[in-house]
C-alpha cells in the first residue's frame, strides 16, 4: 500500500506525516509524551533522536494546536535554530531564569514559520486559518 493512501490514521502517525510532508528529507518522527500534570503548559519540544528529530506533543491539546506544535517545531528544524549560538544561549538564560523571552525572537519566527509551512502542505486535518489562530497565541507568549 502506498504510504500516501488516506486511510484512517492515529493522530500520532497523522502528526508524523504531517511534519514529514515539510521537513523531507529530514528524519523526523512525533510521539505523545507521558503526563501526570493535567496543567502542564509545554505543547511539545524537538529533540534528537537516532540519525533525526523526535517532536513530542501534548496530548491534551486540541487538533490545530497539534498540527501547529508539530509544523512550528518543524520551523526551527529548517531554519537552523538548533546551529544559532544566540539560540542556545537564549535557551540556557531561559532555562535559568525560568522563562521564555530571551528566546522570543526564535519563537516568534517558528511560529511565523509554521503558518507558512501549513500553506505549503496538503496534509492538514484542520485549516490554515485555525494554524494561524494557533501560532498567533503562542506568539503572545513572547513579548
Ligand atoms: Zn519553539
Amino acid at each position: 500500500m502506498s504510504s500516501d493512501a488516506r486511510e484512517p490514521i492515529d493522530r500520532e502517525e497523522h502528526l508524523a506525516r504531517l511534519v514529514r510532508s515539510v521537513c523531507e528529507p529530514l528524519d523526523v518522527t512525533v510521539t505523545h509524551f507521558e503526563t501526570a500534570l493535567p496543567d502542564l503548559v509545554t505543547v511539545g519540544w524537538l529533540q534528537p533522536m537516532n540519525q533525526g528529530w523526535v517532536i513530542l506533543v501534548n496530548p491534551s491539546i486540541s487538533l490545530a494546536a497539534a498540527e501547529q506544535t508539530v509544523l512550528h517545531e518543524a520551523g526551527h528544524l529548517l531554519l537552523c535554530h538548533g546551529e544559532s549560538s544566540e539560540y542556545q544561549e537564549a535557551l540556557k538564560l531561559d532555562a535559568e531564569a525560568r522563562t521564555d523571552h530571551h528566546r522570543g525572537p526564535w519563537e516568534v519566527e517558528a511560529d511565523a514559520m509554521a503558518v507558512a509551512l501549513a500553506e505549503f502542505t496538503d496534509r492538514l486535518q484542520t485549516t490554515v486559518a485555525e494554524v494561524l489562530e494557533e501560532s498567533a497565541k503562542d506568539a503572545s507568549h513572547f513579548p
